[in-house]
């Protein structure tokens, strides 16, 4: 039995070097070359003679060498080009600046080659993307349907191809099976070794599909698993706190200057009821900007005080856990709660704050992921609340968790997820959704400008800043350096500040210290500036009821979802707000984003949109949501396969929860190979 964990130099053909760019495309073990899934494919099993290809056709050709030549038309070009001939017909094949080429196929040499046909030389000519000689009847590179790997620098298609051709041939019929037998059977999935023959070289589409289909239901089966055995933590282990009073949170509620909104009813009463069941709450709790979250957030933590015990809410910028704390103290306090804040940059104070925290003294602690670093203590942590769940990942979350024994958890996102995937993908929480705003929200007039248009914005600003409003000016993120942006922002910021003499800027961006940022904020706060011009800096749940315009720059550059966030930045108070999205979109899919925008408010229908256009991996942001990387299930495509994975998962589960049972132990293996995370975090009971 081999070792697939092995580190690929085990492969033959694969050094030091070699592996060390593998790294790169996530490939450490013999175990990820098998699993390093084509992109896509190329169907040249059909080699037919040159002359039957036209112009411009992706052809795949077969001949004998019969002649070659060298030219060198200028500097830095090499054209190599052979003769060949199959039956009695001839035609060449041109490869650009590879001049081993003549060596490595001398006359006589059989060639297998693929590329774009061009029938303007008289002579069929082929442009050669691959090639390989052709020994027996079976091609690697052409001759069958052909898979496409994601690259890195230095690999090629043609290197990839060979490796996992080579892996399966050595190890192929000893790789053993770890889905169970009957899951196998009940959904006529082929077996592991018969489908990563068939992912990599399928014989045809079918085979192809069939295999496809085992590995989308492999990954999400896993994947199920991962969040049911999470899941089970929790509700195997009673909670050790008590909410044994309501009066704060009541207090709190007679006390405000509205009234709750129906879903905010609905909402805060599920909650409540989580608090008081005997098992730890583990709830999502969605709802689009402005929805009203933190009044639902505060209720909680108002009852989680009355009882005795302490609350922290977690935010994943500085600026919004300052917002936030500022926006809870002010609900919080007045019922005699103390609420403090937390955050890496304020260091002055900290150790009596740490102190008051241990001692239960704060009974509310609202911060940054500074509250999950060691010497935080609490002295009885029962409730966690975690600001923009995508921010965070499964293991902060479960950090924050740790800092209390079995604390009821609430997260908030306003990333609207389509109601269905959440429940899917968040298998281990419970999904609350405020789906309505409070009244007297404005619809927000947003229009698209191009960038020649984008004076009219400026325009607009002036109006407005005339009339006492506010607005904020977002620059994309354009380059991976934040140097590059922050320069952006300088620049942009400047040339407002000419155009518009009349108006106070501030500048936000992320190179600022933290002290900087909360000044800037503080002043436009307090209308001392009028105009903020920021990178993206401001994206979630800043919240100032006086701005009115959000003109984003190069808005083609943003994804719906963050477009979405930044747009509801304004509409918050009475007051009539617009968005203005300057750029000059260029690809289909950018002007169907813009056009979104144009067209709806609705940041579900939004969600939606972006799921069509880009689909969910990207829309989530995967790596930062704390959900896996989905390796080839695709989320909207495969629904029911989604559905499927969940139902298999439960029933395993349910003869043998823990996946315990010597069957299932290659099983649990694999599991945890693939999603470490889940096992970390659930494995503590
Ligand atoms: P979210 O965090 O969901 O984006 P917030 O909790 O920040 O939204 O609420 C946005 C604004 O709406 C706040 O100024 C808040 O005071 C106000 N608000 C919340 N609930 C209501 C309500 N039921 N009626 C009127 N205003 C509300
Ligand atoms: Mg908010």
């Amino acid at each position: 039995m081999i070792d697939l964990s092995k580190p690929v130099q085990y492969i033959k053909g694969v050094g030091p070097q070699r592996a060390k760019q593998l790294e790169r495309l996530g490939i450490y073990t013999v175990w990820d070359i098998l699993y390093h899934f084509p992109r896509d494919y190329q169907d040249r099993s059909r080699i037919l003679p040159a002359h039957a290809y036209g112009q411009g056709d992706l052809a795949t050709v077969k001949g004998t060498v019969i002649a070659s030549q060298e030219t060198k038309p200028r500097r830095g070009l090499t054209i190599t080009k052979l003769t060949l001939q199959e039956g009695a017909a001839t035609f060449f094949a041109v490869w650009f600046n590879q001049p081993y080429i003549r060596k490595q196929y001398p006359p006589g040499k059989k060639l297998l080659l693929t590329g774009k046909m061009e029938r303007n030389f008289g002579v069929p000519q082929i442009q050669v993307t691959d090639h390989e000689l052709l020994e027996g009847d079976e091609g690697l590179h052409s001759g069958r349907i052909v898979p496409i790997y994601p690259l890195t620098e230095n690999i090629s298609q043609r290197f990839l191809r060979g490796l996992v051709k080579t892996t399966l041939e050595a190890l192929g019929s000893q790789i053993r099976e770890f889905l169970p037998d009957a899951l196998l059977d009940r959904h006529g999935l082929p077996c592991l070794p018969e489908a990563l023959q068939n992912i990599h070289f399928p014989a045809d589409e079918k085979s192809y599909q069939r295999a496809r289909k085992r590995f989308v239901l492999e990954e999400l089966f896993l994947f199920q698993l991962g969040l049911n055995l999470q899941k089970q933590r929790f509700i195997r282990q009673p909670k050790l706190h008590r909410y044994e009073q309501q009066q704060l949170a009541e207090q709190l509620l007679q006390g405000l200057p509205f009234k709750l909104t129906g879903a905010q009813q609905r909402v805060w009463q599920e909650i409540k009821e989580d608090l008081l069941a005997p098992y730890p709450m583990n709830r999502l709790l969605q709802g689009d900007v402005g929805a009203g979250k933190t009044v639902v957030a505060a209720l909680a933590l108002a009852m989680a005080v009355g009882s005795g015990l302490q609350g922290a809410l977690m935010a994943p910028t500085e600026i919004l856990a300052e917002q936030h704390a500022a926006s809870i103290t002010a609900l919080l306090e007045p019922l005699g709660i103390k609420v403090a804040l937390l955050t890496g940059s304020n260091r002055r104070g900290r150790s009596s704050l740490l102190a008051k925290v241990a001692s239960g003294e704060v009974q509310v602690v609202i911060g940054t992921h500074a509250l999950i670093q060691e010497g935080v203590q609490f002295k009885n942590l029962a409730l966690v609340v975690v600001d923009e769940q995508h921010r965070f990942g499964v293991r902060q979350r479960a950090a924050l968790q740790d800092k209390g024994q079995r604390p009821d958890v609430l997260v908030m996102t306003a990333t609207p997820i389509p109601r269905t995937l959440a429940l899917t993908l968040y298998g281990d929480l419970d999904v609350s959704v405020i789906d309505e705003l409070p009244p007297g929200r404005q619809t927000i007039k947003t229009h698209q400008l191009s960038l020649n248009q984008a004076g009219k914005a400026v325009g607009l600003i002036k109006q407005q800043v005339a009339l006492g409003r506010q607005g904020y000016v977002v620059c994309p993120l354009v380059e991976e350096s934040e140097k590059v942006d922050t320069q952006a922002a300088i620049d942009l910021y400047e040339r407002l500040k000419v155009a518009l003499p009349e108006c106070s800027f501030g500048l936000l961006h992320g190179r600022l210290k933290p002290a900087e940022k909360e000044q800037v904020m503080q002043e436009f706060r307090q209308n001392k500036i009028n105009v903020l011009v920021s990178t993206t800096v401001i994206e979630v749940g800043v919240d100032v009821p006086n701005a009115t315009v959000m003109v984003v720059w190069d808005a083609q550059r943003f994804g719906l979802a963050q477009l979405h966030q930044l747009r509801g930045r304004v509409g918050r108070g009475s007051h009539q707000s617009y968005c203005i999205l300057v750029g000059n979109p260029t690809t289909k899919e950018a002007k169907e984003r813009l056009a979104a925008m144009c067209r709806t408010q609705d940041g579900f229908v939004l969600a939606e949109e972006d799921l069509k256009l880009r689909g969910p991996g990207e829309f989530f942001g995967t790596r930062q949501s704390g959900l896996p990387d989905f390796k080839i299930a695709d989320l909207l495509r495969d629904s029911r396969e989604i559905e499927k994975a969940k139902a298999e998962a439960e029933r395993i589960l349910q003869s043998d929860p823990e996946l315990k049972n010597p069957e299932n132990r290659y099983l649990f293996q694999q599991f945890a190979q693939r999603f470490p995370d889940f096992v970390k975090y659930s494995d503590v009971s």
